[in-house]
């Protein structure tokens, strides 16, 4: 690998970095210093970009890209790792990338975790009699048949838990109401919650839905058993009776749950990535990746997280296509499979093309919303993040002019933004992504086609410029 200092000298023998006097008469001109050969060469494309946005808010394309998202939804519903619907909906998504006449269309193999749940049954026994909603998390073991009767202990967080002995929590079932602080926060409870509550004995999790806001809606997701730890059922229920369940315990009431609940892990099975291109014109062997994930959680249908996303990325490439527009560089269609559970799409292809990932000099993930688009957030280095800046004046006409730098850009792609490749997710209004996330409330009717339209025009038209602008998208080290 080449270090930074390489990238430096490199950056400087080719005149990146501006050492003219003359005044900066545009703000981030003073911060960045770019170029003007470069700026001026981003300004060019103002009247693509404009076409851009005018054919997909305004001209043919209009509500179109919710149109074919509506149908694969309402086609396949959710799409969860390991069923044949998910592979019914790849093979619906190759078939379209060939519809479109896009370039280099396959599948790629991807083995990935078969689980599913069969039975859900939960019920309060004292202090009162009512039933308990209760969904099971990612690679949840069941109850047994006879299922669990307990004692219920709540607690706030891991410290409450830790700080209690043994002999406490032995036997009973840990009820985590941890506050909503943030989706990382929330994270930990999720993925852990069932191996610290089975640490001290406990004999099963309910985790409270991780949402800032809930119509008792039940949130499901991956969590994981430590080694070496009693599985025990990882479980999730509605902050509405995380909240009962506090209130009675903080009155001193004992708290009895029955649970009943069955899963299933069967052997592994292939599912597939799917990839198309939009070649390019001048570098064909240069990428950038605009990406999505093709599966779903089980409840609800999955438009959201992430069909949104699919068809941004499919979209991309189409409306470019459409348009006539013939980049320099590729742009990359890339479907990972099998994100929510394990990442398994992203890592397989990280394997299987270590040594064209060098090629990649761009990568894009949808997988955080497709409402009103404000801008992008992004890691690059700080001449990336500079030449972003300016690229995304030229979406002015949307106001989508934000470049927001964030430690970890997007879910799959991180694995490739943390160290090696510059990447950008889309920033946009989504304030209620986690009201609908992982949930039944995952549905088409959570997005807008208008939003959606001008969130495809700002990711078609990232997309297009940096595939095409004059100079190679500056490194993650630049
Ligand atoms: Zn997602």
């Amino acid at each position: 690998m080449q270090s930074v200092y390489c990238y430096f000298i490199l950056a400087l023998v080719l005149g990146f970095f501006n050492t003219a006097t003359t005044a900066p008469n545009r703000e981030t001109i003073q911060e960045c210093n770019l170029n003007q050969e470069i700026i001026r060469d981003i300004q060019s494309y103002q009247n693509v970009v404009n076409s851009i946005i005018d054919f997909i808010t305004k001209g043919e394309f209009k509500g179109k890209v919710f149109q074919d998202l509506a149908l694969f939804t309402d086609t396949f519903g959710s799409r969860l790792t390991g069923t044949e619907n998910l592979e019914h909906s790849i093979d619906y998504l190759l078939n379209l990338m060939n519809q479109y006449e896009m370039h280099n269309v396959h599948a790629e193999n991807v083995t990935v975790p078969r689980w599913r749940r069969l039975k859900e049954y939960g019920e309060l026994l004292s202090p009162r009699n009512a039933e308990l909603p209760v969904v099971a998390l990612g690679s949840s073991v069941g109850t047994g048949k006879n299922g669990i009767t307990a004692e219920v202990m709540v607690v706030k967080s891991f410290d409450e838990l830790n700080n209690k002995s043994r002999g406490e929590v032995e036997g009973k079932i840990i009820v985590y109401n941890q506050d909503w602080v943030n989706y990382d926060h929330d994270y930990d409870y999720r993925s852990k919650g069932a191996t610290e509550a089975s640490k001290k004995g406990a004999v099963a999790s309910l985790v409270r839905s991780l949402t800032p806001f809930s119509m008792r809606t039940l949130y499901t997701g991956q969590q994981t058993y430590r080694n070496n730890v009693t599985k025990i059922p990882a479980l999730c229920i509605s902050v509405e009776d995380a909240h009962m369940l506090q209130r009675m315990q903080d009155r001193g009431n004992k708290i009895i749950i029955h649970l009943n609940v069955s899963t299933e892990t069967l052997s592994n099975s292939t599912s597939r990535n799917v990839i198309a291109d939009l070649t390019g014109a001048e570098y064909p062997d240069k990428i950038v990746a605009v990406t999505a994930h093709s599966d779903s959680w089980d409840a609800g249908t999955g438009s959201m997280d992430d069909g949104g996303g699919i068809f941004m990325s499919l979209y991309a490439l189409k409306v470019l296509k459409e348009l006539g527009l013939k980049p320099r560089r590729t742009v990359r269609s890339l479907i990972f499979t099998g994100e929510e559970q394990c990442y398994c799409g992203v890592n397989e292809y990280n394997d299987k093309h270590a040594s064209d990932l060098e090629n990649f000099i761009f990568v894009m993930e949808n997988d955080e919303g497709v409402w009103n688009p404000l801008g992008l957030n992004y890691t690059a280095g700080p001449m990336g993040g500079c030449v972003l800046k300016e690229i995304l004046k030229l979406l002015l006409p949307l106001n989508a002019t934000r470049a927001d730098y964030v430690e970890n850009v997007g879910s799959d792609i991180s694995l490739w933004t943390k160290s090696l490749i510059p990447g950008t997710s889309l920033l946009n209004e989504n304030g209620k992504w986690f009201w609908f996330q992982h949930t039944q409330a995952d549905t088409l009717d959570v997005i807008d086609s208008d939003q959606m339209d001008k969130a495809l025009a700002v990711w078609a038209s990232v997309a297009y410029v940096i595939a095409d602008m004059k100079i190679q998208f500056p490194s993650r080290f630049e």
